[in-house]
């Protein structure tokens, strides 16, 4: 029997981590859980400890630690505990780790991706923020460290499928791919009743179960826009060649368009089990758990053109992309910023766009060239403070 693949699951309590496990589990003695971690959630780790028994579990402050510690004390386990960034990034450089899920929300899992990515790991990269920000500086150390980086976006992992798996052949093949949007919970709601909505209403998304933060930027449509960015980077294509079309059954996950004329598409139940699945098994494919696509069941495929006036965010992230570079450093920030004081109550909905927006306006002009991680992480705290201050100044 081969080893088993040695996994490092980064953000293991949020959504995309707990399907992940799901997806192990179905699968005993094809992996081995080495590395489980958590921002506060101790509790929640300490029960995903006891499920698979890691080597490592890491938390992100001292007091999630004690409180783990204590939790699994005497339970027999083999799970040491660390705290803190320092910790999460030797975490997935271990010798007896090969794959990471890098499943932490927000730019605070750049460091540890990076890392992963230079250690030459098999990386599966659910956490989009980490590319919106690392750019240029991820995409080479995944060359540099020869990872290999499997998206698992559903959309991306949808582009991914449909592409052949020998990268060189990609240019060639593609003229351009289509992202699918949803249109979140607001799609057919009276634009001027937005500002009253609550972080319950957001967060309440017709298909998909995901993350708080995630929901509201799928509501806003900011998700499309860091994921058109993601795009960018993962298939080397210019903004144009990216495009985006609402599908509301997010049957479709996304699509090829082809040089020849050919379109090709991804379908399947809204599940992320699926896009983790085949980044756990690739390029084979094992059970993911979803229930199966009815087609004498479905009412119809429909899309419709998307509408820049009701989704703002997207325009702000396609020009983004198209300025200079630190942009969409800046976009991702300001955006981290008001997603989290809308869902604390302290920001109205369609405030987070004038936030983000003012902030890249204020802050773009003086980008100046950006390569290091320093750099980038510098210029996150300047967007993050910006957007700050303009929040305290809001009536
Ligand atoms: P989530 O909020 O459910 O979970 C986030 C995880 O990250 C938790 O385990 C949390 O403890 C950890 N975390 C949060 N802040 C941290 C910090 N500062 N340091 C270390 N760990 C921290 O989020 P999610 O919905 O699972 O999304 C995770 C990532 O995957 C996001 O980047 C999201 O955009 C992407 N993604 C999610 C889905 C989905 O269906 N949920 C789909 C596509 C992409
Ligand atoms: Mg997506």
């Amino acid at each position: 029997m081969t080893r088993p693949l040695r996994l490092a699951i980064l953000g293991a309590t949020g959504s995309v981590g707990q399907s992940t496990l799901d997806v192990v589990e179905r699968h005993p003695g094809r992996f081995e859980v080495i590395v489980l971690t958590a921002h506060r959630r101790a509790e929640e780790l300490a029960a995903l400890c006891r499920r698979c028994d890691p080597k490592l579990a890491v938390v992100g402050t001292d007091a999630a630690a004690q409180e783990l510690r204590a939790a699994i004390a005497g339970a027999g386990l083999r799970t040491e505990v660390a705290v803190g960034p320092a910790a999460l990034e030797e975490a997935v450089v271990r010798d007896d780790v090969d794959a990471v899920m890098a499943a932490i929300v927000g730019a605070a899992g750049l460091a540890s991706c990076l890392a992963a990515a230079q250690a030459g790991k098999r990386l599966l990269l659910a956490n989009k923020e980490a590319l919106v920000v690392g750019g240029a500086l991820f995409m080479q150390a995944v060359r540099r460290g020869g990872a290999t980086l499997l998206p698992i976006d559903s959309e991306h992992s949808a582009i991914f499928q449909c592409l052949p798996l020998d990268r060189a052949q990609w240019p060639a093949w593609i003229d351009h791919i289509v992202l699918t949007a949803s249109g979140g919970p607001f799609r057919t709601r009276d634009p001027a009743t937005l500002h009253g909505v609550t972080p319950e209403e957001a967060v309440a998304h017709p298909n998909w179960v995901m993350g708080r933060k995630i929901s509201v930027d799928s509501a806003t449509m900011m998700n499309k826009g860091l994921e058109v960015i993601e795009a960018r980077w993962l298939f080397e294509l210019p903004p144009e060649r990216i495009r985006v079309i609402v599908h509301p059954q997010s049957v479709i996950h996304s699509m090829v368009a082809c040089a020849d004329g050919s379109v090709l598409a991804q379908l399947g139940t809204p599940d992320m089990r699926v896009p983790i699945a085949y980044g756990l098994s690739f390029p084979e494919r094992i059970e993911s758990g979803a229930t199966r696509l009815n087609f004498e069941q479905m009412a119809g495929l429909h899309f419709e053109p998307m509408d820049y006036s009701r989704y703002p965010a997207l325009r702000l992230a396609y020009d983004a992309l198209a300025a200079r570079e630190g942009s969409t450093v800046l976009l991702n920030a300001a955006n981290e910023e008001a997603v989290a004081a809308f869902l604390d109550r302290r920001l109205g909905y369609t405030d987070i766009h004038r936030v983000v927006a003012g902030t890249v306006e204020a802050l773009q002009p003086a980008l100046g060239p950006i390569g290091r991680l320093d750099e980038l992480l510098a210029l996150d705290e300047q967007a993050r403070s910006h957007a700050r201050q303009t929040m305290k100044a809001l009536p």
